[in-house]
């Protein structure tokens, strides 16, 4: 499936998907699984898949199961933990373990090339921080979906599950953690590589490299438009459905379909930044995803972390994310992408959450005036014994953050948001989080707002649920605890997981 194999059998294709990054392949991959008979044209700019925030160094490779992420469980004004943006989390990943689970079952897919165990751990310090930990350990692991959630205060046992949190650290500092050793580490570049291995087996399945969207438009009774360059040369295609993957530039395309819906949005961009060592003898002792504590006026997104991270065989650490402040909305994209995207719709909900949103500002402004050494200062909060040495600083990917017209203004958004057209032959995805880890989640909900399925006469549901669980699962009630606790044994064995 590169760009020199490929040349177009036709212009007119069921289905577009626009961008190979871990959102239109895991889209692909549905569609041929579930509508194998449909044509299918996936157009990415780049010369290779999951380059772009999907790329293994451009995000964290966290497989988001609320396990760790203290931002998913907010205190609510009486101090009450909220906690059901987590079981939704959870509930949506497990769904993602499924499908890899069923895949690699029936050999399709080989996980070993994408997905490790590795515990995930919340770091705390001081007094205020160490109750609220311990209420959201009472509170969570009451919850089958966090039933194996261990809480330490006890310096010695936080050594033992992570040391490099402990090493040259006051053995009398206050200090507690929760662990969930059925964590993950996933290389979602990788992960797309394999769907796409696996889905080129279908010959209605095409891929074009260095294809480059420009424009696009809805023709009347015929369908979508698409303009766009192939290695500098104008070509068209036609299509039935469009989905716009195309991460932080989605914003662009979506204001060029001209479909209502998508008056409301506007978009605002946040780079990344992490401390990366490949140090052996620190590498050799770090196994574990550990989370702290985003500073105040910090965006949840910048929550600090401390991750193992498995990249093509080799172990690395990665700390971070430093965040900063950039007109592009993708890493390899145009410092015009925001200029672009600012217009009469939006204009007034954007300026108003400028004015709205100082203490975001202010935190990109400080955390681009970072260098080496205050980043490090800031590692040393969670591992006391980093060396300047040992680190050097890497590019993240893109996040761009949706901003959405309100009532009385404009609205900043850091979750993920499907954009459908009313007459369902278009969808779009905007924002970050949480991300590559409820694809699958995502993916299902934008088939099932799609034209492609409903022209169709299938049972949509059966066959995602065949998918996901095969025929092990007749009595499918998702919501059943019995239901978690047997799917997560399934996924256990198929995954090799030993609780
Ligand atoms: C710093 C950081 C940390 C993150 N950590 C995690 C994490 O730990 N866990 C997690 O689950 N998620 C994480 N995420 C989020 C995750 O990376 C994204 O949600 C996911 O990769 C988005 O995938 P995508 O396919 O939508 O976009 P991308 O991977 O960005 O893919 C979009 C594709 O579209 C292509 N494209 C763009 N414009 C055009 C055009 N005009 N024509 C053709 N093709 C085009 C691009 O080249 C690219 O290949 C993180 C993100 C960031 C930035």
């Amino acid at each position: 499936m590169t760009s020199e194999k490929f040349t177009l059998k036709n212009n007119n294709y069921d289905a577009i998907l626009v961008g190979a990054g871990i959102m239109s392949c895991t889209l692909a991959l549905l569609l041929t699984e579930i509508l194998p008979e449909i044509k299918i044209l996936i157009i990415e700019k780049l010369n290779k898949p999951g380059s772009e925030s999907t790329g293994a160094f451009n995000n964290a490779g966290t497989g988001h199961a609320a396990n760790c992420e203290l931002n998913y469980t907010p205190l609510d004004d009486d101090g009450d933990l909220l906690i059901e943006k987590a079981l939704l989390i959870n509930r949506s990943f497990e769904k993602s373990m499924s499908l890899w689970a069923s895949l690699y079952k029936k050999g399709k897919i080989d996980i070993k090339n994408f997905l490790k165990f590795i515990p995930h751990i919340s770091f705390v310090k001081g007094s205020e921080n160490i109750s609220y930990l311990k209420k959201r350990y009472k509170t969570m692991s009451k919850y089958p979906e966090f039933s194996d959630m261990e809480f330490s205060s006890s310096f010695n046992k936080i050594s033992s599950w992570a040391p490099l949190i402990t090493n040259s650290r006051n053995p009398l500092d206050e200090i507690a953690a929760t662990r969930i050793k059925r964590g993950t580490d996933i290389n979602f570049e990788a992960l797309t590589r394999e769907y796409l291995n696996y889905i080129s087996n279908n010959s209605n399945v095409e891929i074009s490299y260095k294809t480059k969207l420009i424009d696009l438009k809805k023709i009347e009774k015929k369908g979508w438009e698409l303009n766009a360059l192939l290695e500098g040369r104008k070509v068209s295609f036609m299509a039935s459905y469009v989905f716009l993957g195309a991460g932080g530039k989605t914003i662009n395309f979506l204001q060029k379909s001209k479909i209502p819906e998508a008056k409301i949005y506007g978009g605002f961009p946040v780079s990344g930044k992490w401390l990366i060592c490949e140090e052996k003898s620190l590498t050799a002792k770090h196994n574990a995803k550990v989370y702290g504590k985003a500073d105040i006026g910090s965006p949840p997104m910048s929550v600090p972390h401390l991750d193992t991270r498995w990249i093509e065989g080799k172990k690395f650490l990665l700390y971070g994310p430093f965040a900063g402040f950039t007109t592009k909305f993708l890493k390899k994209g145009s410092y015009l992408d925001l200029f672009s995207s600012i217009k009469k719709n939006n204009l007034f909900s954007m300026i108003d959450v400028g004015i709205k949103n100082n203490d975001l500002i202010n935190y990109l402004i400080s955390q681009s005036l970072l260098n080496h050494n205050s980043r490090i200062e800031n590692l040393r909060n969670m591992m006391p014994s980093a060396d300047p040495s040992n680190w050097y600083l890497e590019n993240a990917g893109q996040r761009v953050q949706i901003i959405k017209k309100t009532k009385d203004g404009g609205s900043l958004q850091f979750g993920t948001e499907i954009v459908n057209s009313s007459d369902g032959s278009l969808a779009a995805l905007l924002g970050a989080s949480p991300g590559a880890s409820t694809a699958v989640e995502i993916m299902i909900e934008i088939l099932k707002k799609s034209c492609l399925y409903k022209s169709k006469v299938i049972n949509l549901e059966k066959k995602i649920n065949h998918l996901l669980y095969a025929s092990e699962f007749t009595n499918l009630n998702e919501n059943n605890s019995d239901f978690l606790e047997n799917i997560k044994k399934r996924n256990n064995s198929i995954l090799g997981f030993h609780p």
